[in-house]
C-alpha cells in the first residue's frame, strides 16, 4: 500500500486557524495585536519573496506587520543600530533579519544582537540554550514545523528510533534536541548523521521516524528506509524548470516515488515541511506578544 500523505499545507491552515482565534482572544481581552518586524537588506529576489510571504500571513492573521527595507550597503553599525531601535520599541513584539545577510556584515552579530524575548526566529543562543535544556520559548521555525506535523499525524515519537539527516544548526541540530527532551511529542532515541558518517544507509534503515534534511535532491533511496516508517522530507531543491509554466520544478531529498512504496507516511515535496515554517513563526510572534505583556 502507498504511504500516506502528511500534507503541511492543510495543516498550517489548521495551526492558522487555532492562531487567529488567539489573536483575536489577545485583542479582545487584553487590547494587544502582535507585530512582527522584519528587516531586510539587499533586493535578493528569494529572500524578498520569503519576506513578502511572511507579511502577507502576518496581516492575514491580523498582526500589525512591518517590512523595513535596508540598502544592500548598510553598514553593520547601522544595522546594529536599527535592531537596537525595534529591541526597544515596546510596539514591537518579534524581530525577524532576514538571512541571509550582504557580504561584509557578521550575522552572527546581527542575530546576537536581537533581544531573545523578541528572537520569534529562535537563533538567538539564549534561546538555543534553552531549547537545550527543555525550557524553550521561541522553537526554531521549521523544527517546529516538524514536531507539530509528528503530532498531529499521530506519529508515536516516544521510544521510537529517530534519523535525522544534516547537522544545520537551522534544522538538523535543533530536531535532534528537541526530540530527545523528556516531553510531550519528543522522548525519541536519536541518531544524528552527517558528510562523515561512516554508513548513513546503515542509520537510515533503523529509523522508525526518518527526517531529512541534507540539501541534496532525492538523496534517500527506498532501500534506505525501514518499511512501514515515518518520513519527513525537509529538502526543497531547484532541478529545472517547467516549459510549459516557467515554475520551477522542485525535488526534495528523499527519492519520493521509491519511498512512497515503503514508509507508511510521508511529507511530500512541495506541500509538507515548507508550509508549516511560516506558519511555526506566526506562532511565535503570537508567544512574543504574550511574553512582551507578562501573559507567559
Ligand atoms: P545545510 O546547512 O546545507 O546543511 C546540510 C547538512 O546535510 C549538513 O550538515 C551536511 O553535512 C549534510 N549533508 C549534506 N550532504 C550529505 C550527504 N551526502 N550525506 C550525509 N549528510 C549530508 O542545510 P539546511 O539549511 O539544513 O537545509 C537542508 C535542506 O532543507 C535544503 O534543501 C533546504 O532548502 C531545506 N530547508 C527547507 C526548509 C523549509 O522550510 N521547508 C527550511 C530550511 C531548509 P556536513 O555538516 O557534514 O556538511
Amino acid at each position: 500500500m502507498p504511504a500516506e500523505l502528511i500534507k503541511g499545507a492543510e495543516v498550517a491552515k489548521l495551526i492558522r486557524e487555532e492562531l487567529k482565534t488567539e489573536v483575536d482572544e489577545l485583542r479582545d481581552k487584553h487590547g494587544i495585536t502582535p507585530a512582527l518586524v522584519t528587516i531586510l537588506v539587499g533586493e535578493n529576489p528569494a529572500s524578498l519573496s520569503y519576506v513578502t510571504a511572511k507579511n502577507k500571513t502576518a496581516h492575514e492573521l491580523g498582526f500589525h506587520s512591518t517590512q523595513d527595507n535596508q540598502p544592500e550597503d548598510i553598514s553593520e553599525a547601522d544595522l546594529l543600530e536599527l535592531v537596537d531601535k525595534y529591541n526597544n520599541d515596546p510596539q514591537i513584539h518579534g524581530i525577524l533579519v532576514q538571512l541571509p545577510l550582504p557580504k561584509g556584515i557578521d550575522e552572527t552579530k546581527i542575530l546576537y544582537a536581537i533581544n531573545p524575548d523578541k528572537d520569534v526566529d529562535g537563533f538567538h543562543p539564549v534561546n538555543v540554550g534553552k531549547l537545550m535544556i527543555g525550557t524553550a520559548v521561541f522553537l526554531p521555525c521549521t523544527p517546529a514545523g516538524i514536531q507539530e506535523l509528528l503530532i498531529r499525524s499521530g506519529t508515536e515519537t516516544s521510544g521510537a528510533e529517530v534519523c535525522v539527516v544534516g547537522r544545520s544548526n537551522i534544522v538538523g541540530k535543533p530536531i535532534t534536541n528537541m526530540l530527545l527532551q523528556k516531553a510531550p511529542g519528543a522522548n525519541a532515541t536519536v541518531t544524528l548523521v552527517h558528510t562523515r558518517t561512516k554508513d548513513v544507509p546503515a542509520h537510515t534503515r533503523a529509523a522508525d521516524i526518518l527526517i531529512v534534511a541534507a540539501g541534496v535532491p532525492k538523496y534517500v533511496k527506498g532501500d534506505w528506509i525501514k518499511p512501514g516508517a515515518v518520513v519527513i522530507d525537509v529538502g526543497v531543491n531547484r532541478i529545472g524548470k517547467s516549459e510549459k509554466t516557467g515554475k520551477a520544478i522542485l525535488a526534495g531529498d528523499v527519492d519520493f516515488d521509491e519511498a512512497m512504496e515503503v514508509a507508511s507516511k510521508i511529507t511530500p515535496v512541495p506541500g509538507g515541511v515548507g508550509p508549516m515554517t511560516i506558519t511555526m513563526l506566526m506562532k511565535n510572534t503570537v508567544k512574543a506578544a504574550k511574553l512582551g505583556a507578562g501573559l507567559l
